[in-house]
């Protein structure tokens, strides 16, 4: 740290994210990206715009909120893009969190919403979920704070029902509910079908996993108008060109070929289940996750030691040490070739440890 640093962020703990190591070719099961390439127009619009980087990118991105508007049903102005979701849900504490209007989530989920809260200075309670890891809605019903919740839940996958997330907004009527639904394209309904409901209902999606584009960086708000105008402010007093000229355009023709990321997804969903049905024969406990990944443990071996050992043998999962998880694995469900080498390699380390 230097001298310089503002002392407002000499506690700050940065969110670490997941290992990308460049030393050798790993089975990459650790980040939950999708294993599909982008569609070929993906590739075509954004070489396209190669020659017009030179001139800034269009700070309202008329265009792709327009596809946006269109695929889900709503008008453009309840949609705000954004450099991945996570800016949007930077955005969304900037704008709706302060000393009287603090923050809860569940106290596993998503590693990000500590450091959001922290770095805006906004008080913050987890939650603990149930010992099956499901939320107990009872927690947040009438709570009188704004919450964010990943539906599925991150890293178990667990969902809550349309009812449930229903009768947490309506009980807190004067406080901002955030529904993160980076995997809800993995077999959960989504929470855009309130929107004009409810005018305290923030939905974040991102195009980083079931649409094959993590590395361009696009996520995008769907909430109410007067929601939207003020994380509009909060763009505009940030950095107005957040979605640059490349992954704009990516962004349309992916959102014009929406069936073919659909089919993928559908693809993803039933290797999730092969593959959660494989660990269960080699006698894991598997959560009943509705995501592009499993979260797994096994009596026979702890999570640190599965994680390494399958390194070791080029197939990269996520662990967390957390107290409450860290028998787990959290494993991204690739191709059938991908998660039958992970299979595989996991009967390697649990033969081994039987010598
Ligand atoms: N929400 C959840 C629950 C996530 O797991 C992630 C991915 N790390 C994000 C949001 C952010 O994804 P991105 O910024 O790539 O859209």
């Amino acid at each position: 740290m230097s001298r310089f640093f503002s002392t407002k962020y000499k506690n700050l703990k940065a969110y670490t994210p997941g290992e990308q190591p460049r030393d050798m070719q790993y089975v990459k099961l650790n980040t939950n990206e999708s294993p599909y390439p982008p569609s070929p127009s993906v590739s075509a619009a954004v070489m396209n715009e190669v020659g017009k980087l030179g001139l800034y990118s269009d700070p309202e991105c008329t265009e792709l909120v327009s596809e946006a508007a269109k695929l889900f049903g709503v008008k453009p102005t309840q949609i705000l893009m954004t450099n991945g979701s996570d800016e949007i849900l930077n955005f969304a504490f900037m704008a709706f969190c302060d000393e009287a209007h603090p923050i809860v989530f569940p106290d596993i989920t998503y590693g990000f919403y500590p450091v959001f809260a922290e770095l805006n200075g906004i008080q913050y309670e987890k939650i603990p979920l149930k010992d099956d890891f499901s939320i107990d809605i009872n927690d947040y019903i009438g709570i009188g704070k704004n919450i964010v919740i990943a539906n599925p839940n991150a890293p178990t996958g667990l969902t809550l029902s349309l009812n449930d997330i229903q009768k947490i907004i309506e009980s807190n009527p004067n406080n901002v509910v955030i529904i993160d639904e980076a995997y809800v394209d993995f077999g959960t309904e989504s929470a855009v079908s309130l929107i004009d409901r409810y005018d305290n209902l923030l939905v974040t999606q991102t195009f980083s996993k079931s649409r094959s584009m993590a590395g361009a960086r696009l996520g995008f708000g769907i909430g109410a108008e007067s929601l939207i105008a003020d994380l509009c402010t909060i763009k505009y007093s940030t950095n107005p060109y957040n979605v640059n000229r490349m992954t704009m355009a990516a962004g349309v023709a992916t959102l014009r070929e929406n069936d073919y990321y659909m089919e993928n997804c559908k693809k993803i969903i039933a290797t999730r289940e092969y593959t959660k049905n494989e660990l269960e024969k080699l006698g894991f406990f598997v959560t009943d996750s509705k995501a592009n990944f499993l979260f797994a443990k096994s009596d026979a071996i702890d999570g640190e030691t599965l994680y390494l050992e399958l390194k070791k043998r080029g197939v990269l999962v996520r662990h967390f040490t957390t107290e409450k998880i860290k028998d787990y694995n959290r494993i991204t469900v690739g191709t059938p070739e991908q998660m039958d080498i992970f299979l595989t390699r996991v009967k390697e380390i649990l033969n081994d440890i039987q010598k």
